[in-house]
């Protein structure tokens, strides 16, 4: 290790054990159930549960009150999957209506909490305290994730992430990234973008919202220029979509590496290098209710959520993985709950008909499209496609619209250079309609 490595790792170590004195703890537990059979992380699971469940019970007004209503009490009783089942599914307006009862900060004293706030895409913004413990196994989780491709926290890394940044914000952000042995892209300029993929040839991973990654990889290979050295480029907060691989694997030599979270349930999966996505068993409990992700966060106390609706579409692989880890596959996030698409009848077509559309294109034919859909008026939508014209390939898209819309919708296509809005987070539908 040579000497500014060290001081990075020093820099780090320091700022952590600071910010998350039990870091360590859990990296340490984390990384000794890596290789658990799957008997043994279905027994360490029940047994955070049924602490939690009682902790919930002794804590929380809101869980008291769940808890009492369906007669189980968790504190005198065992309580495992089975028990937990027994309980209504937890929805987002919930944690806004019932923010202060679901909190446990007035009943139990915590050394240290960090407040959260997550705007998401409904509107209405929540915010809620993440305690220490909790919050350290979010780190951990993600550093164990890191350890799968050779990166350690402290290695230079280069960052894809919001744009819009004041001036002094810009300031802040840089002194903090400078901590972390980061470097980020503050806009798409052409100066700026070569000073970036410099820095890249330098750095061990870069991270940030996938549909950026895409960007800087497409502009990257506009530029001919290609990074060799990168041991991980890894996606969050966005899906991400098979032909964003294509571009990344020419300008990084890496596809994106998937990590799926929120903020709510922390990290729910992380993909190994053999290209599955593996639930993060020790930290939530993951269902899938009738395609929709229900996650049970295992190690939150200061704000618990147990059977929380993610809001996402998920499908879960009875398959085991090469890698040898036993953790269950997340075989795919499909897609958002959202808006629906209104028809000309004014029928309702959910928002994920789009995902199979673009899917039957790619699986059938082999074409894959980068695409984008609004509506803004009823019965009509805008296809945006970041490809040149083709009339072949739109009527092989029109005869698929057409298995699931039959006939209720006009379809309006737009072929643009990028489908990305700028400064805005990529979503593939958006609906204007009230
Ligand atoms: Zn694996």
């Amino acid at each position: 290790m040579n000497k500014k490595s060290f001081l990075n790792k020093l820099i780090y170590l320091l700022g952590s054990k600071l910010r998350n004195p039990t870091l360590n703890i859990a990296y340490n537990s984390l990384k000794s159930t890596e290789f658990a059979s799957e008997s043994e992380l279905k027994d360490l699971q029940n047994k955070k549960l049924e602490e939690l469940a009682a902790f919930c019970y002794q804590y929380s007004d809101y869980y008291k009150s769940i808890f009492d209503t369906i007669n189980v009490n968790p504190t005198k009783k065992p309580f495992g999957i089975e028990q937990l089942q027994k309980l209504p599914i937890l929805e987002k307006s919930t944690l806004i209506s019932k923010n202060k009862e679901l909190h446990t900060l007035n009943k139990f004293d915590f050394k240290k909490v960090f407040y959260c706030e997550t705007s998401g895409s409904t509107g209405q913004a929540l915010t809620f305290y993440r305690n220490e413990e909790w919050d350290s196994f979010n780190r951990a989780s993600i550093e164990r994730g890191l350890s799968w491709y050779g990166v350690f926290p402290w290695d230079k890394n280069g960052y894809f992430w919001g744009f819009n940044f004041s001036k002094a914000k810009v300031l802040k952000t840089k002194l903090l990234d400078f901590l972390v042995n980061r470097f980020r892209l503050f806009s798409y300029s052409s100066k700026e973008l070569d000073l970036f993929l410099n820095k890249c040839k330098k750095a061990q991973y870069v991270e940030g919202y996938s549909s950026m990654i895409y960007e800087v990889a497409k502009l990257a290979n506009e530029k001919k220029i290609s990074i060799t050295n990168l041991k991980l480029v890894k996606g969050t907060s966005e899906k991400i979509y098979p032909y964003f691989h294509k571009e990344t694997l020419k300008a990084f030599g890496c596809k994106i590496v998937s990590e799926y979270g929120s903020a709510e349930s922390g990290i729910i999966a992380f993909e190994c290098p053999a290209g599955n996505m593996h639930l993060n068993e020790e930290t939530c409990y993951v269902e899938c209710i009738d395609g929709q992700a229900v996650v049970t966060n295992l190690v939150a106390r200061s704000f618990p959520t147990l059977r929380y609706a993610l809001g996402d579409y998920i499908e879960l692989s009875d398959g085991k993985c090469v890698c040898g880890r036993q953790h269950r596959i997340l075989k795919e996030v499909t897609g958002r709950i959202g808006k629906n698409l209104i028809g000309i009848s004014n029928k309702k077509f959910p928002s994920l008909t789009l995902y199979y559309v673009f899917k039957n294109l790619a699986v059938n034919f082999n074409i894959e499209l980068a695409y984008r859909c609004e509506q803004r008026a009823i019965g009509k939508l805008d296809v945006f496609l970041e490809c040149s014209p083709n009339p072949a390939v739109q009527k092989l898209l029109i005869n698929e619209f057409q298995k699931y819309f039959s006939g209720d919708m006009e379809f309006q296509f737009n072929y643009v250079d990028s489908i990305q809005v700028k400064g805005k987070k990529m979503k593939d539908f958006e609906s204007y309609l009230d």
